[in-house]
């Protein structure tokens, strides 16, 4: 540091002469001894400059050292205090145990002398040989303590290299094994490598000369191709050629079948036309046809006329008892199938009708006779057929039959079938039933679910002027199983009704309405024909005195029923304006059937026994009155007054008062008792 200080101050000293050299001016005496002399100042201030820098360095060095030195002495300084720190626990330690020594020995002084002896020699002993003893023993103690560790590890690493060497010795026989095994295996793989490359060989010697065979048939066959190829190659020019050809025609195909198609389809529509034509043509001849067919009918029912009489006269039954009240009474004409002779009180009487069936008739004869009648309907025809006659005549039978002789109720419907399945290719049809009982002018329904309700006759509402009765049962029929069964359900009908049927029937008109409605497939045309089946009341007269309550009252409706219908049918015959059909209900229910190009069959049922007679000749009377109304329209009125007034004024005292309307609309007749009829007259010349 002192030299520091001289050199700080030799530099500061420096400066100050360095800038009083400077400060002075500028001497320019080149030669002169001051300017050397200044160069040579110059020199050495430079060379002190870099002196002073050199020793500004080591200064600086010189202070790091300095530095150095004085941290080493703080770190000494501090060891040096933990030495003394360490002196002093070593002290208090040495003392510890001094004091414990102390303390053993002590104790050991207790003890035996031998012990005294040894306490003594370690007396002797300074302390620091104590202390070398106690670590030399202490380091000897470890040191036996590795030896025998090494000893030890020495044992293991004895035991460990026998066992590495037992190891290696059996490395070294597998070795040796495989060793053997690899050198035959190499062996082998040499043996076979070289059979493998004997018959690599042999293959590629077979090989090669099938190979050659091969290629030789190969080249035999290029050789045949190539002579094919030549000659395939004009037909495949000829081929390529016809392809052209088609491809053109090809092309061209779909003109020529349109073309074709043109023509075809305007062949066809012609073809079409053609039938069309056939076919209008044809559906206007069946038209005139149809027409023609209606009008020969009406003509034939005109001929006919509009309304037909006919009787049928029964067997003698066993009913009808024994002795000369059984005896026939009745005959016929042999010739002429339209006349019956009845024998009365003695007197014989005849009458013509338009046809009389003897009791040997069967009821497929009948049946025939009406069959036109029926067959009308299905061309839209109303029908209405009769039975009229005493209990006991034979309406019943004529319109039920028997279950094994059916009669025009049933054997109608049959037709009916028939026809409508024959005409089924051109016409459809629809066949309904109604069955009616007028009882005392009131009207049921026997087919309906309450038979006991009366039924009304109602205008229709469409203002058709037609009638029908609101609530009346129609059933669809299609077969005769059908009908069987409507019949069935009217008939159960009927006897859960009345207590006596056969009295009650005979006393109560029974209708079956069929109805038939059709459409004609090809025109369209709509028909509805309906057919009435009527089985009526009895028309026995009931004596003036015999007649009383409900029976009497029961007679004049029957009565007045009756002569309602004989004044229609009379009214419709001669063509009056007005006909009384409002009079009953019979003949205000068919209005519509007995009305127009209506027809119209009485079948007069007759007793032939001596006993009935009476009863036979006035249904007799009463059949040929209706059929003679038709005689002329002058004598008309005259038949039509003398019927009324005569047959039913026998007895009509009682029943007056109910019959206003039928006497109101017969014509107030001459009254007298004169037989009409021009035939009956001439057949009767004894009378
Ligand atoms: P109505 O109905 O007029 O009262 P029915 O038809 O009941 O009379 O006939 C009375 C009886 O006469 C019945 O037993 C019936 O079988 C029989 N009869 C009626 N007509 C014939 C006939 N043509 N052939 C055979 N028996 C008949
Ligand atoms: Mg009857």
């Amino acid at each position: 540091m002192v030299e520091n200080e001289r050199l700080k101050q030799e530099l500061r000293r420096c400066e100050v002469e360095l800038q009083e050299l400077r400060a002075q001016p500028a001497v320019r005496c080149p030669g002169c001894e001051h300017s050397q002399e200044s160069t040579q100042l110059r020199d050495k201030l430079s060379q002190l400059q870099l002196e002073v820098v050199e020793n500004k360095g080591m200064l600086s060095e010189l202070n790091l050292e300095v530095q150095q030195k004085t941290d080493r002495l703080a770190e000494v300084e501090l060891r040096l205090k933990d030495c003394l720190a360490e002196k002093a626990q070593e002290e208090e330690r040495l003392s510890r145990r001094l004091r414990d020594s102390h303390e053993t020995i002590a104790s050991l002084r207790a003890q035996s002398p031998p012990v005294k002896y040894v306490i003594k020699t370690v007396e002797v002993e300074s302390s620091k040989t104590k202390q070398a003893l106690s670590e030399s023993q202490a380091r000897n103690q470890h040191l036996q303590e590795q030896v025998a560790m090494q000893r030890q590890v020495l044992k293991e690493m004895e035991q460990q290299l026998q066992s590495s060497n037992q190891l290696t010795a059996q490395l070294r026989a597998q070795i040796a094994m495989y060793e053997a095994e690899l050198e035959r295996a190499h062996g082998q793989m040499l043996e076979e490598m070289q059979s493998l490359e004997e018959d690599k060989n042999r293959a590629i010697e077979e090989a090669f000369a099938r190979a050659q065979v091969e290629m030789k048939a190969v080249h035999e066959n290029l050789a045949g191709v190539r002579t094919n190829l030549l000659t395939l190659q004009p037909a495949l020019r000829t081929l390529t050629n016809d392809y052209n050809g088609l491809k053109r025609q090809v092309r061209g195909f779909p003109l020529l079948l349109q073309e074709a198609l043109r023509s075809v389809r305007a062949e066809i529509g012609q073809a079409i036309e053609e039938v069309n034509s056939n076919n209008q043509e044809l559906l206007r001849k069946y038209r005139r046809e149809l027409q023609l067919r209606k009008k020969c009918h009406n003509e034939l029912v005109r001929l006919k006329g509009n309304i037909r009489v006919i009787a049928r006269v029964r067997p003698v039954t066993k009913e009808d008892g024994e002795g000369p009240e059984a005896t026939n009474a009745v005959t016929f004409d042999p010739d002429d199938d339209s006349i019956i002779h009845l024998l009365h009180k003695g007197k014989p009487v005849s009458f013509e009708l338009d046809k009389v069936f003897s009791p040997w008739a069967s009821q497929q004869d009948v049946f025939q006779e009406v069959q036109a009648l029926i067959t009308s309907c299905i061309d839209g025809f109303n029908v209405c057929i009769f039975a009229y006659g005493q209990t006991g005549a034979g309406k019943t039978y004529t319109m039920e039959g028997t279950p094994e002789n059916p009669g025009i109720n049933q054997r109608a419907l049959q037709l009916l079938f028939s026809e409508v399945q024959e005409k089924a290719s051109d016409w459809q049809y629809n066949i309904t039933v109604s069955a009616a009982e007028i009882y005392n002018e009131a009207l049921r329904d026997l087919l309906g679910k309450e038979p006991q309700e009366k039924l009304e006759i109602r205008l229709c509402p469409d203002g058709s002027g037609q009638l029908y009765v609101p609530g009346l049962t129609e059933f669809q029929v299609q077969s005769v199983d059908d009908i069987n069964k409507v019949f069935e359900f009217g008939y159960t009908n009927r006897t859960t009704e009345f207590t006596n049927l056969n009295e009650h029937s005979s006393r109560s008109h029974a209708l079956l309405i069929v109805t038939v409605r059709g459409v004609d497939c090809s025109t369209g045309l709509r028909t509805t024909g309906k057919l009435n089946l009527v089985d009526l009341a009895g028309s026995e007269r009931v004596g003036k005195s015999g007649a009383e309550g409900s029976r009497l009252r029961e007679a004049q409706h029957i009565n007045r029923s009756l002569s309602a219908l004989g004044d229609v049918i009379a009214a419709l015959r001669s063509r009056q304006g007005h006909v009384p059909f409002r009079n009953s209900k019979l003949t205000y229910l068919l209005q519509d059937s007995l009305s127009g190009d209506s027809k119209t069959l009485m079948v007069v049922q007759v007793s032939p026994v001596e006993k009935n007679t009476s009863e036979t000749l006035y249904s007799l009377k009463f059949a040929e009155r209706v059929r003679s109304v038709e005689l002329g329209p002058g004598s008309r009125r005259t038949e039509l007054g003398s019927w009324s007034s005569q047959e039913h004024l026998e007895w009509e005292p009682a029943c007056q008062t109910l019959q206003p309307a039928t006497r109101a609309h017969s014509a107030p007749g001459s009254g007298t008792s004169s037989r009409p009829g021009s035939i009956r007259r001439k057949l009767q010349p004894s009378a």
